[in-house]
This record gives structure tokens, C-alpha cells and sequence, in this order.
């Protein structure tokens, strides 16, 4: 019967794909964008990575955001081809940061498929003090990691007072800041990137190591217009200071950002596989909720609706930039830099600092 019942839903998969994503995503999705993008926001992991399931146990922050099964490089890729067809898809990916992951075995898994894609490009998973300087070292140059994707030591939104100190410190920084690595940040707390600690702690780490390039996930969580014009006005002078776009659907946020920062320090980004949920991240009076069509499990925000019709979030996130820029009249090429330019540079710029720091001999943090 379950077989039986699968086959009739990917039949039913099949046909909305074709019949709904596809003619939309040639008339609004394809012409903005550019012949090759680059996702700087992907997570890859098998559940024999994890040493519990995140969202099994009763803990609170738990059912934050449940997903199902795992992820696989195998997945990922042909996501990028039925996402992104027409488009050269590359990733930046990395393991699933939660308490529940085997740290060693994410990253082993991160860096050997992407050693065998060239189109992928690995972040270690790490938080403070959770690996020796010698071991990231040598992760660097023996594995090919560009940087970090740092841990998020809380379940869903349990973060309690955990602050950016706690969860990445000045060891795991001073290696960023040599090698000129990437620092891929998901900000705690339940004020996001408005929060005065928040911005102080990134403040902070920004000034000291200028090398280290600093990427906030999620536009530092700002989902919504309130949160980005309470944040807007610290990143104005942090230039090494990034955002990415995973799970931005609202293109208000993106507006504030371009009219007080620019589209420089904007780089693409998914959070695939929850960005191939169909649906849409909206929110509702002070938090965002994902309005969703489709099978999925339950979760804290997410909504299940009948009655709509939707399509992938991953395109959902294009349209918010597509809105966004239109708004503020950027350029093909302009976005051409969000898609691919502006993230490419930062792996460039690790890879030489990682290649100019290996021939450097002698030379010890
Ligand atoms: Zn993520």
C-alpha cells in the first residue's frame, strides 16, 4: 500500500513540476538569473551522522524546524538540476550544526563529496574550543575547507543566553583571520542581529581579525522589516561583514539592506533541502511563520495550507531579491554579483590565504 502511494504522490510531484514550477520558473525565475549561481547555503548529512534524531526527543526548541531523513550529496545535486535547471549550480556545504551531530563524521563526509564535485565547496562544522588549532589546520590543508560553518549549540530556538563568544571564541578566529577564511554564522538569541550584544560580540570579532570574512545566515535572522532596520545601521561600517540570503523571502528586508549597505555584501544563499519545500516564509504580527503546501512533517511555525497554490521556497527567496532589486533599480550585473560574484570572491580569498600560508614554511599560529 505505501509503495503504491508514493508512486501516485511522485506522479503527482511530476506533474505540478511540470505543469506549474517549470512554466513559472521560466517566465519569473530563469531571465533574472545568470548562467551560473552559486548557493552559499546548503546543508548535507546522513542520519548515520547524527547520534540522536534533533527532533525525536521531547527537549524544548526541539520541533523548532523537523525535517525528514537526511540529505545526502546525492540529493543536493538533483535538487540543483530539478531547482536550478538551466543554471550551472554550485554550492557551499556543510553539516547539520546541531548538538545532535557527530561532529568528525559531518565533516569527513563535507569534505570527501566535495572533493570528488568541483562544483561544491566545503565549511567545517566547529564551534569554541571543540577542535584543536593543529587539527583545523591541518583540516585546512589536507580536507580543502574555506572556512567555517559554525555549530549552533542549542536545539531550535532554545538558545537561552548563549551568546556569539560562546559559540565561536578568539583560538577558532585568529586561524580565520590568518588564513582568511569564511565564518558562516547563524546569530542566537531571540532579539536576532537587533540585539545590542549580538551586534557588539560581531563588532568585536569583525575589527579584530579584518581578515576573517564574516557571512550572517538568514541576513542575520531578519525575517522580517523591523528586525534588519534595528541592525542596519552596525553593519555600515563592517566591511567585512556579509549576509546571506537563505530563507529571505520578505523583500522589504532586502530593500533596507541594499539602500544602506549596497548589494556587495549580499551573497545568495538557499538553506537547502528547507528551501525545496513548497511555500512561502511570511510573517505574522512579531515572528515568521512557513506557509506550506505539500506533505511535510509538523514543525512549531510551519502551516499547512490546501487551498493555494505554491512552489519551491528556493525561488520564493529569487523573487524577494528580484522584488527587492527592482525597488532600488540594480543591474543584471549587479545581480549577477549577488548570484555568484560576490560569494565566489570570498572562496577565492580563502583559497589563496590557505595556499600562501601553506608554502610559508615554519610559520605557527
Ligand atoms: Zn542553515
Amino acid at each position: 500500500m505505501a509503495a503504491r502511494r508514493k508512486i501516485k504522490k511522485t506522479i503527482f510531484e511530476g506533474r505540478i513540476y511540470e505543469e506549474i514550477d517549470i512554466p513559472f520558473y521560466r517566465e519569473e525565475i530563469l531571465p533574472i538569473l545568470p548562467k551560473q549561481i552559486l548557493d552559499f547555503h546548503v546543508h548535507i548529512w546522513k542520519v548515520e551522522h547524527w547520534k540522536e534524531v534533533p527532533w525525536e526527543k521531547d527537549r524544548p526548541g526541539s520541533k523548532y524546524m523537523v525535517l525528514e531523513g537526511d540529505n545526502s550529496v546525492e540529493e543536493l545535486l538533483a535538487d540543483g538540476k530539478k531547482i536550478f535547471p538551466a543554471v550551472d549550480y554550485n554550492a557551499v556545504c556543510f553539516g547539520f550544526p546541531s548538538p545532535s551531530t557527530d561532529v568528525e563524521m559531518a565533516n569527513k563526509y563535507v569534505s570527501e563529496v566535495c572533493e570528488g564535485h568541483k562544483n561544491l565547496f566545503p565549511l567545517m562544522l566547529i564551534g569554541r574550543n571543540t577542535t584543536p588549532p593543529e587539527e583545523i589546520m591541518s583540516m585546512l590543508q589536507k580536507k580543502g575547507f574555506l572556512g567555517y560553518k559554525v555549530l549552533t549549540p542549542w536545539y531550535g530556538d532554545d538558545y537561552g543566553t548563549i551568546t556569539v563568544k560562546d559559540m565561536i571564541g578568539p583560538i577558532e578566529m585568529e586561524i580565520a583571520n590568518k588564513f582568511k577564511l569564511i565564518v558562516l554564522l547563524h546569530v542566537p538569541g531571540a532579539g536576532r542581529l537587533a540585539d545590542p550584544k549580538v551586534q557588539e560580540d560581531i563588532e568585536e570579532y569583525a575589527t579584530q581579525f579584518p581578515n576573517a570574512n564574516l557571512v550572517l545566515a538568514h541576513c542575520g535572522r531578519c525575517y522580517m522589516p523591523e528586525q534588519i532596520i534595528r541592525a542596519i545601521n552596525f553593519l555600515k561600517k563592517l566591511n567585512n561583514v556579509y549576509l546571506d540570503t537563505a530563507m529571505v523571502m520578505e523583500p522589504q528586508v532586502l530593500q533596507i539592506i541594499f539602500e544602506n549597505i549596497g548589494y556587495k555584501r549580499v551573497i545568495f544563499g538557499t538553506d537547502l533541502p528547507i528551501a525545496r519545500m513548497r511555500g512561502r516564509r511570511v510573517y505574522v504580527m512579531n515572528h515568521w511563520v512557513d506557509i506550506v503546501v505539500g506533505e511535510y512533517p509538523e514543525s512549531a511555525y510551519r502551516v499547512p495550507a490546501k487551498n493555494i497554490s505554491a512552489t519551491f521556497m528556493a525561488w520564493e527567496i529569487i523573487l524577494a531579491i528580484k522584488r527587492a532589486a527592482y525597488a532600488v533599480g540594480l543591474s543584471p550585473q549587479q545581480l549577477y554579483e549577488i548570484f555568484y560574484e560576490n560569494g565566489m570572491r570570498l572562496l577565492e580569498c580563502a583559497r589563496a590565504g590557505r595556499q600562501r600560508e601553506k608554502t610559508s614554511e615554519d610559520e605557527k599560529i
